[in-house]
């Protein structure tokens, strides 16, 4: 395992290849470095005692200890720790933890290279897991570049006019394979180590070319990493925690790129490409139990304060609210335990949560984030949009109308008042706060999605049947079992 610093030393190496405001940057660009003070965080906590047995797992490859982030899960106990650490995490940085998305696709890689040996003769799983080793060594810090550019989204990846707008293979040589095309939306792609491909959704038969997994180093030649930073609004004097967080999010351009036969974990194989899209968004779905969690209840403590500030717990409209809340963070991660406590054993060893609970989870996470967004706009007041610039409190004319006017209950310190509606505006009146809302609805894939995994995987002829039953009408097989519920692993 390594530390945060060492991490830092690693990713000061990468070639430069990331672009942001119409120039080619350095990756510790002021704008990125709240990203990459996230990432650092997952190294060091893996040595804070007080995370222990969460944060750090042994390996099954080297019976090593490694970070959690670098593991492949081998038991329900490590699906429960992976969601308790992720949503740990997640509230100390104030939401996404940056490192799930790399660990969420080895996980699956891990289920289908091995599907792929066993069908065709490949040795995609041995590749892979030598590649594990180096992951889990090295502590290697991942991402995952699933969602591609997709061109028109009614048309397949072969009927799109130009074809690069699902990423693909263009040429197989002795060596390696030659892919063009780009990815879409690719989270922390400038301060990871490593970028892993997959594909994004089912491969019909003759769309063997977009059939594609590999991981190559972020600096890779040939990959352009066209990058958009968001942070929150820097504090002058009033610094805290929650400046010093941030995320970038790029369109990752592979142009002609060369991968070597040891990277490539899939190539051509259609029938897994969609298993592999699946299996991605399963785990990143339990993941989100975790960190969405957490994003909630950083909503529900901040509603909690602003009633409190604003003297107004007693009421009983923001009483409700606060359950509501409440119960929300519950829910969402009720689904990760119920869906770790009913994971099912691949072949491969690998355990999977279950679809169903990950896709409730996710899918209430997805939509309750604008209920969140109100509850605390509505209990906080207009001051969270309306507040002041710093500047105005430590002014030698508006400084003391500020302390003077900014005062609600007079047992609270001016600061402490200036401090919390300071953090709301941060979390929902900046671009950062913005690009949150549109984060917890899509990322790890938007709520609709997750309606049609949830129709897909749900077994709707038990439940007709305990309907039929009831109404004295026949029916074949029995309800009293519950229904494990992986109709495609
Ligand atoms: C902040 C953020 C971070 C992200 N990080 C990552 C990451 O690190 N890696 C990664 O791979 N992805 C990432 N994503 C991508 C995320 O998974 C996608 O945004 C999500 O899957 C939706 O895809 P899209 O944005 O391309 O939306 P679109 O596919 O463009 O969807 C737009 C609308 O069109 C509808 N639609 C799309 N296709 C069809 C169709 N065929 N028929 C009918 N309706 C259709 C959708 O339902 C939706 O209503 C991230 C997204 C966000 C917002």
């Amino acid at each position: 395992m390594i530390t945060g610093d060492q991490y830092r030393e690693r990713i000061a190496k990468l070639k430069d290849n990331v672009y942001m405001g119409g120039k080619i940057v350095d990756r510790f660009d002021p704008r990125m470095l709240g990203g990459i003070n996230v990432m650092a965080a997952t190294y060091d906590n893996a040595f804070d005692s007080e995370y222990e047995g969460v944060g750090v797992a042994t390996s099954h490859l080297t019976g090593e200890k490694i970070n959690r982030f670098c593991h492949i899960h081998q038991s329900v106990e490590d699906l429960l720790n992976k969601q308790k650490m992720t949503r740990l995490y997640s509230q100390e940085v104030g939401g996404c933890t940056q490192r799930c998305m790399g660990i969420d696709a080895l996980n699956g890689i891990s289920i289908v290279t091995h599907e792929a040996d066993r069908k065709y003769g490949t040795n995609y799983n041995e590749r892979f897991m030598a590649f594990m080793k180096r992951v889990q060594e090295e502590d290697l810090s991942l991402n995952c570049a699933q969602t591609d550019v997709k061109g028109n989204r009614i048309w397949r990846p072969g009927q799109q006019k130009d074809p690069d707008q699902y990423l693909r293979v263009i040429e197989k040589r002795e060596d390696g394979i030659i892919v063009n095309g780009a990815k879409a939306h690719n989270s922390c792609s400038t301060y990871v180590d490593e970028i892993v491909a997959i594909p994004t959704r089912h491969m019909m038969e003759d769309e063997a070319d977009w059939a594609v997994a590999f991981s190559l180093p972020a600096d890779w030649e040939g990959v352009t990493i066209i990058n958009a930073a968001y942070y929150p609004p820097k504090r002058v004097a009033l610094h805290c925690p929650y400046e010093n967080v941030g995320i970038g999010h790029s369109i990752t351009v592979f142009d002609h790129v060369f991968i070597p036969w040891e990277r490539v974990f899939l190539c051509g194989e259609t029938d897994l490409a969609g298993k592999l899209a699946l299996l991605f968004a399963l785990y990143h779905r339990h993941s989100y139990t975790g960190c969405k969690a957490a994003l909630s209840e950083i909503f529900t403590g901040a509603t909690a304060l602003a009633a409190e500030y604003n003297g107004i717990t007693k009421a009983q409209h923001v009483r409700h609210k606060l359950a509501d809340m409440v119960q929300i963070v519950d829910l969402i991660f009720a689904s990760g335990i119920a869906a770790a406590v009913n994971a099912v054993r691949a072949d491969s060893g690998t355990y999977v949560p279950d679809t169903n609970y990950c896709n409730a989870g996710r899918m209430l996470a997805g939509e309750a984030i604008y209920s969140e967004y109100e509850a605390l706009a509505a209990i906080a007041g207009g001051l969270a949009a309306t507040l002041p610039g710093e500047a105005e409190f430590s002014n030698e004319k508006t400084g003391p109308y500020m302390e003077k006017y900014i005062m609600r209950d007079p047992d609270i310190p001016a600061e402490n008042q200036h401090r919390a509606f300071r953090l709301f505006q941060d979390m929902m009146a900046s671009t950062w706060g913005g690009h949150k809302l549109i984060d917890a609805l899509h990322g790890g894939g938007s709520p609709v999605i997750e309606k049609v995994a949830i129709y897909r995987d749900a077994d709707l002829e038990r439940s007709k049947n305990i309907a039929k039953k009831l109404g004295g009408i026949p029916f074949e097989g029995t309800t009293k079992k519950l229904t494990r519920r992986f109709p495609w692993l």
